[in-house]
């Protein structure tokens, strides 16, 4: 819902010989079925949000295959599905956000990658390691190498992406093993082209079924005493062959550059970044071609020795570009290189920093930091690092001119409805006094941030009650917990309220009901107004909860923040004991300003009447002290400068952008501020009756204006 994909996906009928133009993503969609999957799943979060989203808009084509689509609750279940690869000849993708993601589907995985697949099983994640990061930052290479799934991490380059896709799954098939393919989020994104194959249906799908199940097969099983079979399977047989098949198909590529005596090894997904950075320090052209030879992991893990080795063979250092910690990479080729008596100097971590992204800025200070220390000939190293320097000389003075810029940490949209439950626990936190909160994943973690600041952990996705486990029994206040209705399915169901019930556990739980997950871009989820399919899926909160048992229950327009006060302070002076649950209802207003403005262009092309309403403050009754700010943070709320020539604090303002939500006006009534706010509606086309009342209105206003002025 975030994007439509309803234009572009139509590339995705493009046959043999045609160029298909677009982003990475839209070319990942092709490149599966250009593979012959028989299913794909997976759950929603950037970089790879738009993946799920461009199989849902192209459903059609793919039904037309036989390819089954599965918005899957969560990740757990998206990794189950890849099941279907164990035991027979399915292609299957799935994909998800890492590593959160991988975190939740790490059980199935583990369960899949022991037996093995024949199969091609694919996992798309998302890294959205480093300044696009809304996430922990870890890396996907840790479960790579524990579970021995091979993780390709292919050049940003679109040719390469669909290739590693469709690579990908005869390794999975050549070796029996699952197969990740990490995309940053450049990657996701880069625009280019290639040329298109006709789409394959699986050898088995929904238009060609399997007959029945194959003859049971205990080795299938994930199951002592097989488990320690697969165990040595994978050492013995799958990695030699995925290590066959990566170097017999050449998944790995060799940059050529005539400084002979150091060399590069970059995982594939930051090749684009080195190759720029090269390019500032005319060490490359913008096409390309470097002058220091480059080794491109297309293919992160498993790392091929003997590449390594002949790689580094005759090089005097080479340098390891790896993102993020630990230095898997590098220790790999540190341990090559010692096994064959080479020894070309490894060198990453020193030239680069520990952690964090690596940066154009960090690129360039990097290399240069490298060819310092390796002194390769045919370069002058100083001249080299004179020139990085100069590069970045500006940046100090240019952020000292600036000075301290204000902070502009991301907020909740303009009309928010969940904006409006966090006014409500600021106001009753007035008289309850503060108490511990456990938050969650998704937008409503914004009220983290200012000018709210509440919130004391975040754990997970759906984790937020869960959380508060511990917490609650050595507390004297009870403690609250804020889930979203995307958290509560994905996760907050079992682990927050059945675990709670089920210990006979205490604590608020208030679950934000805005109808989609909103944070990853609007998708769809089990009590959504509406499906893929158009109908609504028909589950519900507030039902599912009292037939758990829940019997303290209430449900809030988020809106109505005196009402939610209420409530909440209720749910906490409460002397029953048990699971107090507020749902917030108010429907995402991102998505109800979509819905809205494609509504009212319609009505005004038709001459139909239509109603804004927009919210303002009386400049000569606002008071200057911005309590309305500080409780609410809508971003349409600002200051301008005081009209009173007497006053010199600035008023208060709600600027164009203002959605008329009327979280300002409650606010200034719950927390009895001053009263200068009022309501106005706009009316475009208006009728009859409209144009009389303005007519009256105006007459009394004039009058009263007379009298003033008399
Ligand atoms: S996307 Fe929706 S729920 Fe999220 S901050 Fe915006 S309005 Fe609020
Ligand atoms: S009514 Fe107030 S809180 Fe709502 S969008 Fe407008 S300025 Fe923001």
């Amino acid at each position: 819902m975030e994007r439509s994909f309803k234009k572009e996906v139509q590339a995705l009928k493009l046959g043999d010989g045609d160029t298909f133009r677009g982003e990475g993503i839209l070319a990942v969609a092709k490149a599966l079925l250009q593979s012959g999957v028989s299913y794909v799943g997976g759950y929603q979060g950037a970089p790879v949000s738009h993946l799920l989203d461009v199989m849902v808009d192209g459903e059609d084509i793919m039904s037309e295959l036989g390819v089954h689509l599965e918005t899957c609750t969560n990740e757990a279940s998206a990794a189950a599905m890849l099941g279907a690869s164990i035991s027979y000849p399915l292609r299957g993708a799935v994909t998800w956000k890492s590593v959160v993601g991988t975190n939740v589907a790490a059980d199935a995985l583990s369960n899949l990658a022991s037996p093995g697949v024949i199969g091609g099983a694919m996992i798309i994640l998302g890294e959205d390691y480093g300044e696009g990061a809304s996430i922990i930052q870890e890396r996907s290479y840790a479960y790579a190498l524990k579970s021995s799934m091979w993780l390709l991490d292919p050049r940003p380059d679109l040719p390469t992406i669909v290739r590693c896709v469709e690579k990908g799954f005869e390794l999975s098939e050549a070796s029996h093993a699952p197969v990740m393919l990490e995309l940053r989020i450049r990657a996701c994104h880069v625009t280019g082209e290639f040329t298109a194959k006709d789409n394959k249906p699986g050898v088995y799908s929904g238009l060609n079924r399997l007959a029945g199940p194959p003859r049971f097969e205990y080795g299938r099983l994930s199951h002592p005493p097989v488990t320690f079979t697969h165990e040595r399977l994978k050492v013995e047989e799958r990695l030699p062959a995925a290590q066959d098949f990566i170097r017999a198909h050449k998944l790995n590529e060799i940059i050529p550059g005539e400084l002979s005596d150091i060399g590069i090894i970059v995982m594939g997904g930051l090749t684009n970044s080195v190759l720029r950075a090269l390019a500032r320090l005319d060490l490359a052209d913008l096409y390309g071609v470097s002058r220091i030879p480059i080794y491109v992991l297309n293919v992160v893990y498993p790392i091929l020795p003997d590449e390594v080795r002949d790689f580094c063979l005759g090089k005097r250092a080479v340098l390891v570009v790896e993102e993020g910690h630990p230095d898997y990479i590098e220790q790999a080729v540190n341990v090559e290189l010692r096994r064959a008596d080479i020894q070309t100097r490894v060198l990453g971590k020193g030239p680069f920093p520990q952690a964090g992204e690596y940066t154009s800025d960090v690129l360039l200070t990097g290399i240069a930091a490298f060819l310092a220390q390796a002194r390769p000939d045919g370069v002058d190293a100083d001249a080299v690092g004179e020139r990085a320097r100069a590069m970045l000389a500006h940046k100090p003075k240019a952020a000292a001119a600036l000075g301290d810029l204000p902070p502009r940490p991301p907020a909740f949209c303009t009309g928010c409805p969940e904006r409006p439950v966090f006014s409500a626990i600021k106001l009753a936190q007035r008289e309850i006094g503060p108490t511990h909160i456990s938050t969650d994943i998704g937008c409503h973690s914004f009220a983290t941030l200012p000018p709210f600041g509440l919130g004391n952990s975040i754990l997970g996705y759906g984790m937020s009650l869960a959380s508060a486990a511990g917490v609650g029994p050595n507390m004297k206040k009870r403690p609250i917990a804020i889930m979203g209705d995307g958290g509560f399915w994905h996760n907050g169901l079992i682990s927050g309220v059945a675990s709670n019930l089920f210990n006979k556990g205490d604590g608020v739980l208030i679950i934000m009901q805005n109808g989609y997950t909103s944070a990853t871009g609007l998708q769809y989820m089990p009590s959504s107004k509406a499906s893929r399919s158009g109908a609504p899926p028909g589950m519900d909160i507030e039902k599912t909860l009292r037939s758990l048992g829940v019997k303290w229950l209430r449900t809030v327009r988020t809106y109505s923040v005196a009402k939610m006060m209420a409530t909440l302070k209720e749910a906490m002076r409460s002397a029953e004991h048990g699971l107090k649950v507020i749902i917030a209802d108010g429907e995402c207003q991102l998505a109800r300003q979509r819905r809205v403005r494609a509504e009212d262009a319609e009505k005004l092309k038709r001459g139909k009447r239509v109603v804004r309403t927009r919210y303002g403050v009386d400049d000569e009754i606002c008071t200057g002290d911005h309590s309305c700010i500080r409780l609410s943070g809508c971003p349409s709320l600002t200051v301008k400068p005081n009209p009173d020539p007497l006053r010199s604090d600035p008023v208060a303002s709600v600027i164009e952008s203002c959605v008329g939500c009327g979280l300002c006006g409650e606010v200034a009534h719950a927390a009895v501020l001053c009263p200068s706010f009022y309501r106005a509606e706009i009316i475009r086309n208006p009728n009859a009756w409209d144009r009389a009342r303005y007519r009256v209105r105006r007459r009394v206003i004039g009058w009263l204006e007379g009298r003033a002025a008399a």
